[in-house]
């Protein structure tokens, strides 16, 4: 898709990074989400998928979605993430969907012990950043 659009699409990962142990089926449902938004938001540009892990902070993981696209006002900034809310601006609407892939993602990312943080800037793009605690080899 983002082939078709004509956006970069990047992933920055490092070979040092440990291993993720968590629910690989919903951490898939969640960055879907995210990355398939940046995708339909973002008319120039493009999109890169970071991947961080903070050893000192019993290895919490950062997945980082930064897109070059229209950005979020802060005052949307918090609704977004509400069940069927888009941020005023008629690109969501002619964008379609049903506003419920943010409330979803979070309700997701916050039952795997995580939580989604959002920084943008209106006119210069967004990063959406799902954090992850690492469970041990047995789940917990
Ligand atoms: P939907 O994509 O179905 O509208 P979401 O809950 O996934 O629902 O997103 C809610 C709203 O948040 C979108 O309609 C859009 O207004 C805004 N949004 C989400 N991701 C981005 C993004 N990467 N760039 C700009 N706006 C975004």
């Amino acid at each position: 898709e983002a082939e078709r659009r004509g956006l970069d699409l990047r992933f920055e990962g490092d070979d040092a990074t440990p291993p993720l142990w968590t629910d690989p089926g919903k951490v898939r449902q969640i960055l879907l989400n995210l990355i398939g938004n940046a995708i339909k938001f973002t008319k120039e540009g493009g999109i890169a998928v970071a991947v961080d892990c903070d050893r000192s902070a019993s290895e919490d993981f950062q997945i980082h979605v930064r897109d070059t696209g229209p950005g979020i006002a802060p005052e949307e900034q918090q609704r977004i993430f509400q069940p069927f809310t888009q941020a005023d601006y008629s690109h969501s609407r002619s964008a379609g969907g049903t506003g419920l892939g943010l409330a979803i993602a979070l309700t997701v990312a916050r039952l795997l012990g995580g939580d989604i943080a959002l920084q943008s800037t209106p006119g210069e793009g967004s990063t959406f950043t799902l954090h992850l605690p690492s469970l041990n080899e047995k789940g917990r």
